[in-house]
């Protein structure tokens, strides 16, 4: 049976079969936070310690319940004690020969003279006292037993039963006891077993996809969106993503259905959060820098100023005299903005998911559905994988082809206007591109197409000659007409999925990936909310 999708802008749907996510188990947790170590050592000993002493005090009733051989106690000091055909001064010492279970009495004679007959729980008053036998045929009186009773201490000095008593009248409290106390461990491990839970009430999200975008959104929502565990599920990481093809250049590309307001508003943010990083003494593990170039048209473009001229460094047009260098091209813009070394801001992302608490899963998900129950709320960052995830017919690949060469000596970015032809040099080399070959599959990469990459970048930078190529690479850039950020529903048998799409950046993502991520948890937070005040009319 399908999960019935609670939203009106995605018409295909996620074929579910309502089965668990069989991957979560216990050795892939191990797996992900390490196995028995040290800490988990002392752990093991420390509940070793608790459940032995938990465990002597369950048998301790076994002895501390102990019921020796009793009597009625008489009412006044025993001076002579008859069982039987054993006499005795001692009442103690005849105590020692009555067996529990036996209907026997003992014949006792008080200071006073009085003569008793004493069983386990009556006591009989003979009204001739002229001599102590131990059978009697005279009148007695059956006398409550309101003086207590006498233990056999011989064998234990004390035990509850004698302390309080509990036998005869009372001797069902000793059957109970312990029912009682097993009934306290089970009450005790369902009340503070919930009560342990309580205040680890913690929300948890899947997010697919580990490229920039997976990964900045599981980041985002790791510091923003408190009481939540996140699991980071993709089947292929760094070094292996669209992510890590990319150039990395922060410089935004249009997507026809987002606002331009949206676009700048990311731009801003990633552009902000990215300096932050580059000023920092993070900017070389995170692969972050500024670099300085210049965009240059063969004919005059309509938008001279571009949107986002305001939000990177320096923006100008190129002078008269920077252009001699391009022949070709008659208009320029002269600006700095910032460079990711995109491996590297991964594997940096990767580590701050796993410090603030986030585990990193590979798996392949078949269809979102697969992750209800062992998710709360799942993010959709599956970039192109997301074609098959949310049955969306509206993405396709956009093949990119690029050269990283070895040429330390250009330190300028050059990017032809089309974006077709550029040169972006980075920390440990010179990205060439590129190419944009729409609904192309192929990762392989092509050396014809190479080759012109390289005689197109030569034709900008002619010293690039001497450049020499260290590797060829393909990326399938996820395009869709606008970036897709929205709440779904799935919804089955009753059991309900949030999900937060958040795919589709095309040929910017790593220009607006921090904004957009800040977008997403924005719609993450709400589905947390909705959860945590659980209405029958869920806004979600
Ligand atoms: C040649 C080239 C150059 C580029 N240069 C730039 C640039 O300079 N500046 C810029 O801003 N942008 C650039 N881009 C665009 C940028 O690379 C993309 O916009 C961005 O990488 C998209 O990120 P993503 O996380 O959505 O996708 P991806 O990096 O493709 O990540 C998707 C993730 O989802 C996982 N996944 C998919 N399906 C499933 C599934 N069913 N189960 C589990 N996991 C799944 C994948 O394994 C992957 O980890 C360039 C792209 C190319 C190809």
């Amino acid at each position: 049976m399908e999960p019935r999708r609670e939203d009106q802008n995605l018409a295909p749907r996620v074929s579910g079969k309502g089965c668990n996510i069989k991957f979560l188990n216990l050795e892939l947790i191990f797996d992900h936070m390490g196995h028995f170590g040290r800490l988990q050592i002392l752990l093991y000993f420390m509940c070793a310690y608790q459940n032995v002493s938990c465990g002597i005090h369950y048998v301790s009733t076994i002895f501390m319940l102990i019921t020796p051989a009793y009597t009625c106690k008489p009412p006044g000091e025993v001076k002579r004690a008859v069982f039987q055909n054993v006499s005795s001064w001692r009442l103690e010492e005849i105590l020692t020969l009555l067996s529990p279970g036996q209907k026997d009495h003992i014949a006792v004679e008080l200071q006073d003279g009085e003569i008793w007959e004493l069983s386990r729980c009556s006591r009989i008053w003979r009204e001739n006292m002229s001599h102590l036998d131990y059978e009697y045929s005279g009148y007695k009186h059956n006398i409550p037993c309101s003086d207590g009773y006498v233990y056999d201490q011989s064998k234990w000095e004390n035990s509850v039963v004698t302390r309080w008593d509990l036998v005869c009248d009372r001797k069902w409290y000793v059957d109970v006891i312990q029912p009682f106390i097993m009934f306290g461990v089970l009450l005790g491990a369902i009340i503070f077993a919930y009560l342990s839970d309580r205040p680890m009430d913690t929300v948890r999200i899947a997010v697919i996809g580990a490229g920039v975008i997976g990964l900045s959104t599981a980041v985002c929502i790791s510091k923003l969106v408190p009481g939540c565990s996140i699991t980071v599920i993709s089947d292929k990481f760094t070094p292996d993503t669209t992510s890590d093809v990319a150039a990395g250049m922060l410089i935004p590309h249009i997507y026809p259905d987002t606002p331009i307001h949206t676009l700048k508003q990311w731009f801003r943010e990633t552009f902000d959060h990215l300096s932050t990083i580059a000023c920092s003494a993070e900017a070389a593990d995170a692969g972050v820098h500024l670099v300085s170039g210049w965009q240059i048209f063969r004919s005059i473009p309509t938008e001279e100023v571009p949107f986002w001229a305001d939000v990177v460094l320096g923006f100008r047009k190129m002078t008269e005299a920077e252009l001699k260098k391009f022949p070709q091209h008659v208009f320029g813009q002269a600006f700095t903005t910032l460079k990711c070394e995109t491996s590297a801001y991964l594997r940096w992302l990767e580590k701050r998911v796993k410090e603030s608490g986030g585990l990193l899963l590979t798996r392949r998900v078949e269809n979102l559905w697969q992750l209800q129950p062992s998710f709360d709320i799942v993010v959709n960052c599956s970039g192109l994988g997301s074609q098959q995830l949310a049955g969306d017919s509206t993405i396709s690949p956009v093949r990119g082809q690029v050269l990283q060469v070895q040429a330390p000596w250009v330190k300028h970015f050059i990017r032809d206007g089309s974006g077709l032809t550029y040169i972006y040099p980075g920390a440990s080399h010179v990205t060439l591109g590129g190419t944009r070959q729409k609904g192309d599959w192929n990762l392989s990469p092509d050396a014809e197409i190479s080759r012109h990459i390289f005689s197109r970048c030569c034709a900008l930078e002619p010293s690039l000659h001497r450049a020499f190529i260290i590797k060829e690479k393909v990326g399938l850039r996820p395009v869709r007409p606008g970036v897709r950020l929205q709440k779904e529903l799935l919804a089955q048998g009753g059991r309900r999925l949030p999900v937060v799409h958040h795919y589709g950046h095309g040929s910017g993502g790593i220009s607006v990936h921090w904004g957009s991520a800040l977008e997403a948890t924005r719609l993450v937070s709400e589905c947390v909310q909705a959860l945590r005040i659980p209405s029958p009319t869920s806004k979600l």
